[in-house]
């Protein structure tokens, strides 16, 4: 059999750790095409769940992202005065993973980490991404690029690029009834890097402000504290309109939405316009029926992001990949009954990881002072027994320490 031509758009997490297994089990050339020049290294603290575990356990990288771990130790709910009003502790072991996992790391240690155990499975092109893909009647897929890399034929074309894919828009359409597969959830939030001062320990602090704004500040492993600000409101819909459009000055924005909301909020916005790293999105779903199309296939957010919400982003990117490449294993000669295979292994997951505690995102940002104090209310309660109570509204607390699927093909 010839060998396959594989594209990857997108070095995020899922595009490297797909390389990675393709290499193992098929014979094969590997592009990534990556729209940064360089490898995108920003972001808050991600973790590593369920039987993504294993699959980073097979790849020999479990020692390496422990090595990286944050210093965090657990997640306190605060008032306006800083005090803690719950906690809950990080679990005792990876089969009791708690809002701060055994596998904290941040995104960019995460990142670099996959793209070192990739990069000699596959061609990294910076700076480069797909303008357009025709699919063939000899199963071939013709790509043409934005940036100057030479139109070529690919056997398969994988699209791991993330919430925003735009080649899903241009491949995928829109759903059956004409709808968008992005779903807001009513709440867009930022992400950076703030320097540490005496106030920061080794505890995350959430912090809620009326009209559901949240602040939260998460230890790193470096002299660096991770910023994240979330709002969430009835009119963001009208809102994401405006927010998606490149030109607006999205730190302006935010200031403006958060002065005055007491705690560290001052120091926080202070410390914003001079973060380099700055990155602000919509917290949103991708639903689709289909996220594999001939020989097109999605994978992580791209096609199924359960948002930052779920906590399961990075684990069901890296269970994508790896059943990805499983599949194609199995049967390298058929792709797209390869392709068929994957989505039918990967659609329970989805569904699991996508479902999200009841009222959420608006009930854990309440818009008024008492909405606040009935949450944290709560939230005490929950602080004692913690695993079951969790584990009963949240999917990412109940699959711990799963085995991912045997192919036998990517271990030879
Ligand atoms: C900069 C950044 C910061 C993030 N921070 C957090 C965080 O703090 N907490 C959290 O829970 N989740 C965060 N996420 C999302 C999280 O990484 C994903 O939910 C999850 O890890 C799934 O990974 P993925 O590989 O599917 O997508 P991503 O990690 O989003 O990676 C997608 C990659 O594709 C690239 N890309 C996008 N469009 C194109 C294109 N047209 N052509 C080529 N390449 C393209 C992007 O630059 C990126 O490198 C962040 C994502 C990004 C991109």
């Amino acid at each position: 059999m010839a060998k396959l031509d594989i594209l990857i758009s997108g070095a995020g997490i899922a595009g490297p750790v797909l390389a990675y297994w393709l290499k193992r089990g098929v014979d094969c050339s590997i592009t990534i095409v990556e729209r940064s020049p360089v490898l995108r290294v920003s972001g808050k603290n991600i973790d590593i769940r369920g039987s993504a575990v294993d699959v980073i356990r097979q790849m020999n990288l479990e020692e390496k992202v422990k090595s990286k771990r944050t210093n965090e130790i657990g997640l306190a709910f605060v008032d306006g005065a800083g005090c803690e009003k719950a906690k809950y502790p990080k679990g005792e072991d990876s089969a009791q993973q708690s809002f701060t996992s055994q596998y904290e790391i941040l995104r960019g240690d995460l990142v670099r980490i996959l793209f070192d155990a990739s990069k000699e499975s596959a061609q990294y092109i910076f700076d480069e991404s797909i303008m357009s893909v025709e699919q063939t009647n000899d199963y071939k897929a013709q790509v043409v690029f934005t940036g100057g890399h030479p139109k070529t034929s690919y056997d398969l074309v994988v699209l791991a690029d993330g919430l925003s894919s735009q080649g899903r828009k241009r491949i995928f359409g829109k759903g059956e009834n004409g709808e968008d597969y992005i779903r807001p959830l009513g709440q867009y939030c930022a992400y950076f890097t703030i320097p540490k001062n005496a106030r920061d320990d080794n505890w995350a602090r959430w912090y809620n402000a009326t009209r559901g704004r949240v602040v939260f500040l998460r230890p790193s492993n470096d002299d660096t504290t991770r910023a994240y600000l979330a709002v969430t409101r009835s009119d963001v819909f009208k809102f994401n309109e405006v927010f998606e459009s490149t030109d607006i000055d999205k730190k302006r924005l935010l200031k403006d939405e958060f002065v005055g909301a007491g705690w560290q909020t001052e120091r926080v916005l202070s410390e914003m316009e001079n973060a380099s790293d700055f990155h602000c999105h919509m917290v949103a779903q991708v639903k689709m029926l289909n996220f594999v199309k001939g020989n097109v296939a999605l994978v992580g957010d791209s096609g199924y992001c359960p948002s930052p919400i779920s906590g399961m982003g990075s684990s069901l990117a890296i269970m994508g990949a790896y059943v990805l490449a499983g599949e194609i294993s199995e049967t390298p000669f058929d792709i797209p009954q390869a392709l068929k295979r994957y989505q039918t292994a990967m659609k329970p997951l989805v569904h699991q990881s996508q479902k999200l505690p009841p009222g959420a995102p608006q009930i854990a940002n309440p818009q008024t002072q008492m909405g606040i104090s009935v949450l944290y209310g709560c939230l005490a309660i929950a602080s004692s027994n913690w695993i079951a109570k969790l584990a009963s509204v949240f999917p990412r607390f109940t699959s711990v320490n799963q085995r991912a699927p045997a192919y036998p093909r990517l271990q030879q």
